[in-house]
């Protein structure tokens, strides 16, 4: 049996994805069909927001997270290495702690100093450490959810970029995007108040949290039919 801690680390989260659907992901799912996952369920975050639903936010930023891990092992990314180097414990454009952007308003990234030493040892760790960049109170769920959104397009157009040309650099921005979108699922949660740790471990403590085999066993057709 797979099960993910709540006191689990990212590349935990990572490795249980591939345990228990990487088998069908390979088979029956292109890297389309992922984006496409990903991004459904990311939608229905988003509607869970306007309805103001938040058990709905909740369930599908778990399974939008998922499908992110998803596409994360189809690439062989190492995501919690690539997070950390884009966010460690500071802001990624301005480089401050909590993020000074509004105020700095500058046209360019500042240069960041990494010290591993404040590098969190966990993906609720991780949470918190976006929570202080990002505090929520600095912004409105709505307005967390709207930068997921575009995050999640920046996504998508890195991939479709890079599985069209092939270049290295298109590559690294696959990667950058990917961090950016984590950064902002960990954003909405703060926002919602949902602790992404515990909620994992909740849903994840038989492996898949539908069919609770490992590896999953759900129909290609029975995903596409899921209401969440
Ligand atoms: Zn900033
Ligand atoms: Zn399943």
């Amino acid at each position: 049996m797979a099960s993910f801690s709540k006191k689990g680390t990212l590349s935990d989260l990572q490795r249980f994805i591939n345990e228990v659907y990487g088998l069908p992901d390979d088979r029956l799912y292109s890297i389309w069909d992922i984006l496409t996952q990903q991004q459904r369920f990311t939608m229905r975050a988003l509607k869970g927001i306007r309805k103001g639903n938040m058990e709905k936010v909740k369930t599908n930023l778990l399974i939008s997270l998922s499908w992110v891990m998803a596409i994360v092992n189809r690439l062989h990314i190492d995501i919690e290495e690539d997070l950390w180097k884009r966010f460690p414990y500071l802001c990624s454009y301005c480089g401050q702690l909590p993020c000074a952007c509004k105020s700095i308003k500058s046209a360019k990234r500042a240069r960041i100093k990494i010290d591993d030493k404040k590098r969190p040892h966990s993906l609720a760790a991780f949470q918190k450490m976006f929570g202080q960049i990002y505090p929520p109170t600095a912004r409105t769920l709505p307005e967390a959810g709207v930068h997921l959104a575009e995050e999640m397009g920046e996504v998508a157009e890195a991939v479709h970029n890079y599985l069209g040309q092939h270049q290295e650099k298109q590559f690294r921005e696959v990667r950058i995007e990917l961090s950016d979108f984590i950064s902002c699922i960990m954003g909405v949660a703060n926002s919602a108040g949902i602790d992404l740790g515990a909620e994992l471990a909740l849903q994840y403590k038989d492996n898949c949290h539908v069919c609770h085999s490992k590896p999953c066993v759900c129909k290609f057709s029975e995903v596409a039919a899921l209401k969440s």
